[in-house]
């Protein structure tokens, strides 16, 4: 496996909107194993391909970092998201310390929905429909919005 450059802000390659992917190939397994390795060497609880130059609708995730003190967590996720579509964002606004691996060094309060439904395609290329709350939602929406181009930066109050 190969570690992966990260892209840092304000690289504008960060602001694209990635393409759904096509072609399922062994090259995308390939591809989501390096960004594993590469997630873990940098201590990320997720990462998505355009942090590393990859303009693809993928983007995975481990939270189990947040288990030792975020004891609502029951357990952790660790999954692969291929074309993932949030489908609904429910429940209550809640603030939660965020920092992004493209954002070095700032960490910041970010208010997001505690209850989100998402579609996705596994590394299996299996399709399900889930739904998440808690911390492991406040991942995956911080990872989607890299797939719209959005930072988490972009979501502080303009009052800051
Ligand atoms: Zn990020």
């Amino acid at each position: 496996m190969e570690k992966l450059k990260i892209l840092e802000f304000p690289d504008k390659k960060l602001r694209r909107i990635s393409e759904p992917i096509t072609v399922f190939d062994q090259s995308l397994k390939t591809l989501s194993a390096n960004m594993l390795k590469t997630m873990y060497e940098e201590k990320g609880v997720g990462l998505a391909a355009p942090q590393i130059n990859k303009g693809i609708r993928l983007f995975l995730i481990d939270t189990s970092p947040f288990l030792e003190y975020e004891k609502s967590e029951t357990e952790a996720l660790k999954m692969v998201f291929i074309n993932p579509v949030i489908t609904s964002e429910t429940g209550d606004d809640w603030e939660f310390n965020e920092g992004c691996l493209s954002i070095p060094d700032i960490r910041e309060d970010i208010c997001r929905k505690s209850l989100i439904t998402i579609e996705y395609l596994d590394e299996k290329f299996e399709k399900h429909i889930q739904k998440y709350e808690g911390v492991i939602a406040r991942v995956i929406l911080h990872e989607y919005d890299h797939l719209n181009g959005v930072l988490f930066t972009d979501k502080l109050s303009p009052l800051r």
